[in-house]
């Protein structure tokens, strides 16, 4: 009874700021439970039902209050499944821009056999959520959602209105871009001053520590190029002394030459700047040192060990997806391995053609297709008006962590609202490590801890901006 006192005591001595900042938000247990659905509905391309998903989270809405009559479905013309949800929470000044929280629901596949567990479960162990999307990027949708509701519940009328797309589509996979097809076809719905979608957050270093907020401020494109090799077959029991899934193994091989030069534009040297203070001392030597010579082998070989560091200072490709021979008794007459090469800003793809045909060195591998998108349209500035509220906020909820503009390695759905004139912004309030909790891939993760500050973190940032003369 007394060491548990004493041991109380003590920790209220030491730490009434975080005990502050970790102390459960209202509705919590809310919040859990509309994450949990997200995640529990499948929304990939493959297997899944954005429409199922929009009508569950208009349905939870209403329940919770939200005013039916500011929630609309919309569903595009032959893609029954890729429903898409827009609410409006009416703001006091007519005239004052909206605030626009835009997300999309759509998961990449998961394939159950490859996973520990089931990727549609959502499972919380060991302080982390696990499941397709709790990353990517169904926390974020959820904290959207639970923000409409909280708002809507407190009467809150703030001058602007605030705004929520959950859109589908934005994975691939076929589907209609629901980012898209708003920025289209409702034009006036969503239009807004500032929007909110995926990308930035906040960087956590092995050990879980933060080290910086960061906003997006600039994204990379991409494209796949496919490269093909052919020849004539025959029975396998006769090979001829060349096979062309041999020579597309050397070729697939040969890629490993590739190698882009470190490029540092105003973005992601704010970002070292930041955080080389805060990370290692060795890999805040290296960054101090790239920002001055770019080139240099050792500090670029220390920042290389990071994916997220390595894939920021440089366009990248690799092999994603191989495909050869049409049967186990015969010798292949077609291989294709697609590409994905992801292109720091403004830089064009053909230049990236040129670099993979030298590096494979084969004439008889030729690149049969680029597939490059539309070019994106550059990001908006960080204006003060779009800062300061984060600034603010961040002070809060996470005191002592800098804020920094970075270069996100991947491309959202803001360059879809970009290209109509809405500002749209990377920023998640969420927490990752190195891998982001291995997005796209096997066993996605996110901390419990970085979904719930991230939670606070957007419950006052909406606001901040909503109440923006
Ligand atoms: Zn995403």
């Amino acid at each position: 009874m007394k060491s548990f006192a004493l041991a109380a005591l003590a920790l209220a001595a030491v730490a009434p700021a975080a005990a502050q900042a970790q102390a459960p938000s209202p509705g919590e247990a809310a919040f859990r439970e509309l994450f949990k659905e997200m995640v529990e509905t499948d929304t990939s391309a493959a297997t899944g039902d954005c429409t199922a998903l929009v009508r569950k989270t208009a349905a939870r809405m209403t329940a919770a209050g939200f005013p039916a009559g500011q929630l609309h479905i919309f569903i595009p013309d032959g893609a029954p499944k890729a429903g898409n949800l827009v609410a409006v929470l009416p703001g006091k000044d007519p005239k004052a821009k909206a605030v626009l929280m835009l997300g999309h629901i759509d998961v990449v596949n998961a394939r159950r056999e490859d996973w520990v567990r089931d990727p549609f479960a959502f499972i919380e162990q060991d302080g982390e959520y696990y499941g397709r999307g709790v990353s990517d990027m169904k926390a974020q949708d959820a904290i959207w959602a639970d923000n409409m509701i909280r708002y809507a519940a407190e009467g809150y009328k703030p001058p602007r209105t605030i705004k929520m797309a959950l859109t589908c589509g934005e994975e691939g996979g076929g589907v209609v871009n629901g980012a898209g097809w708003l920025a289209k076809n409702q034009r006036e719905l969503i239009d807004a001053g500032i929007a909110l979608t995926e990308g930035g957050g906040g960087d956590l270093d092995a050990q879980g520590r933060k080290l910086a907020v960061t906003v997006m401020a600039a994204e990379k494109s991409g494209g796949n190029f496919v490269l093909e090799t052919t020849g004539p077959g025959g029975h396998s029991s006769k090979p001829r002394q060349d096979n062309i899934i041999v020579s597309m193994g050397q070729a697939v091989a040969n890629l490993q030459r590739l190698d882009f030069p470190t490029e540092l534009n105003a973005f992601n040297r704010a970002y070292f700047t930041a955080l080389a203070p805060r990370v290692d001392a060795e890999a805040g030597a290296a960054m101090r040192k790239v920002l001055t010579d770019p080139q240099d082998p050792a500090a670029n070989a220390i920042l290389n060990r990071s994916v997220s560091w390595r894939a920021m200072m440089r366009t990248t490709c690799i092999p994603t997806l191989i495909e050869g021979g049409h049967a186990a008794n015969a010798q292949p007459q077609r291989v294709r391995t697609t590409i994905n090469c992801r292109t720091l800003p403004g830089s064009p793809l053909e230049p990236v053609e040129a670099a993979i045909v030298a590096a494979v060195n084969d004439p008889a591998v030729k690149v049969i297709g680029m597939n490059g998108g539309p070019p994106r349209p550059p990001a908006p500035p960080l204006t003060p008006q779009m800062m300061a509220p984060i600034q603010a906020v961040a002070a809060k909820v996470f005191p002592g962590v800098p804020v920094t503009p970075m270069q996100e390695t991947f491309g959202t759905d803001s360059s879809r609202l970009i290209a109509v004139g809405i500002p749209t912004y990377g920023f998640s309030a969420l927490f990752r490590g190195d891998d982001a909790g291995n997005i796209h891939g096997l066993n996605e993760h996110i901390s419990v801890q970085s979904v719930m500050q991230g939670r606070e973190f957007m419950y006052r940032l909406i606001k901040a901006y909503a109440e923006q003369k």
